[in-house]
């Protein structure tokens, strides 16, 4: 039933959508089989149009796709991507940007305005609903110390309004936007004066850490698991000596051992495979119950 007054929706306002879509073009890993349709609402008021349609049915948001990955099997589910959802603007130390700019292009606009705050966020590839979503976090610093506020709907009174910092209930990789009741529509960045020069000088040093660190010619979808307490995930791996592991074509990258990388055409069952194993191994040796950091969707 909502699936025609979907189409019908898109039809009436030239919305871009593919039927039988590649869930791998859609994501960093390139994995995951077809799905039923991904739309690509190109302005607010329609994505919260899009929204308001498939309130009471299953769906997905995805951003840039760059810490998720979807199942081998066929998802009969929308999936709604945000990427079109890209304007921005600064109004003195404040950037306000909608859910789907890239948090690259904020961290540029914000250079560009001399802006400082988000330089910790520049080489992050993903989008800014993703990032809040995630709390996403670099260099020690995270969204949360930056963000002001953001502008959501509500699936449960399918109303949109604005949260304030607090409200986001921010902590490690984690927001009230996990709990699956909020979208995010856009967002504001409080940031300092800055200079140019060395806003840029900061950002080129995160981005050759990022470089130099990790497997970023390889399909992935980023940190495989959160930081647990104590040593990192990627140390704990290193030291069982799983760096190159593969299941199938999904490897363990050989360069940093949290990340795991996609050989060509790995599997979403291979790659659930792989993180089991590593979990079971680092949970016997040291008694630490990893989490995944990436999102699996099924
Ligand atoms: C090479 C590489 C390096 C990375 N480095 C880092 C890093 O340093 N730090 C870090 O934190 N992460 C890192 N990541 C992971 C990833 O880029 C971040 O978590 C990013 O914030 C995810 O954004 P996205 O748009 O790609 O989210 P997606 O993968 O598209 O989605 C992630 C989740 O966010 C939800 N979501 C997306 N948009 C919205 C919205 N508008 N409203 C509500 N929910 C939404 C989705 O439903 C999904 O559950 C890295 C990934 C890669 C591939």
């Amino acid at each position: 039933m909502y699936f025609s007054y979907l189409l019908k929706y898109l039809f009436n306002n030239s919305v871009k959508f593919i039927l039988n879509v590649k869930t791998a073009d859609l994501v960093s890993f390139k994995i995951g089989g077809k799905a039923k349709i991904a739309v690509f609402p190109k302005n607010i008021n329609e994505f919260i149009d899009i929204l308001t349609i498939l309130n009471d049915t299953k769906f997905v948001i995805i951003g840039n796709g760059t810490n998720c990955y979807f199942t081998d099997d066929y998802f009969d589910h929308p999936i709604v991507s945000t990427r079109l959802l890209n304007k921005a603007y600064v109004d003195k130390n404040v950037v306000t940007a909608e859910c789907g700019c890239t948090i690259n292009s904020i961290c540029k606009i914000a250079l560009k305005s001399e802006l400082s705050g988000l330089e910790f966020a520049y080489g992050i590839p993903g989008s800014i609903g993703g990032g809040v979503y995630m709390n996403a976090s670099a260099f020690g610093d995270s969204f949360s110390s930056v963000i002001l506020s953001s502008k959501v709907y509500d699936k449960k009174s399918k109303a949109t309004y604005t949260i304030t910092k607090e409200e986001h209930r921010f902590d490690t990789k984690h927001s009230i936007f996990k709990d699956g009741n909020l979208y995010v529509l856009e967002s504001t960045f409080g940031l300092n004066d800055g200079k140019c020069n060395e806003i840029n000088q900061l950002m080129l040093k995160n981005m050759n850490k990022r470089i130099n660190t990790q497997p970023l010619d390889m399909p992935s979808a980023g940190s495989v698991f959160i930081k647990p307490d104590g040593p990192s995930a990627s140390a704990l791996i290193d030291s069982l000596g799983l760096k190159g592991y593969s299941v199938g074509d999904a490897q363990v990258s050989k360069k940093h051992a949290g990340f795991i990388v996609n050989n060509g055409n790995a599997k979403a069952t291979e790659v659930n495979e792989l993180i089991s194993h590593i979990k079971h191994l680092v949970n016997e040796k040291y008694n630490i119950a990893l989490k995944e950091e990436i999102i699996y969707i099924n």
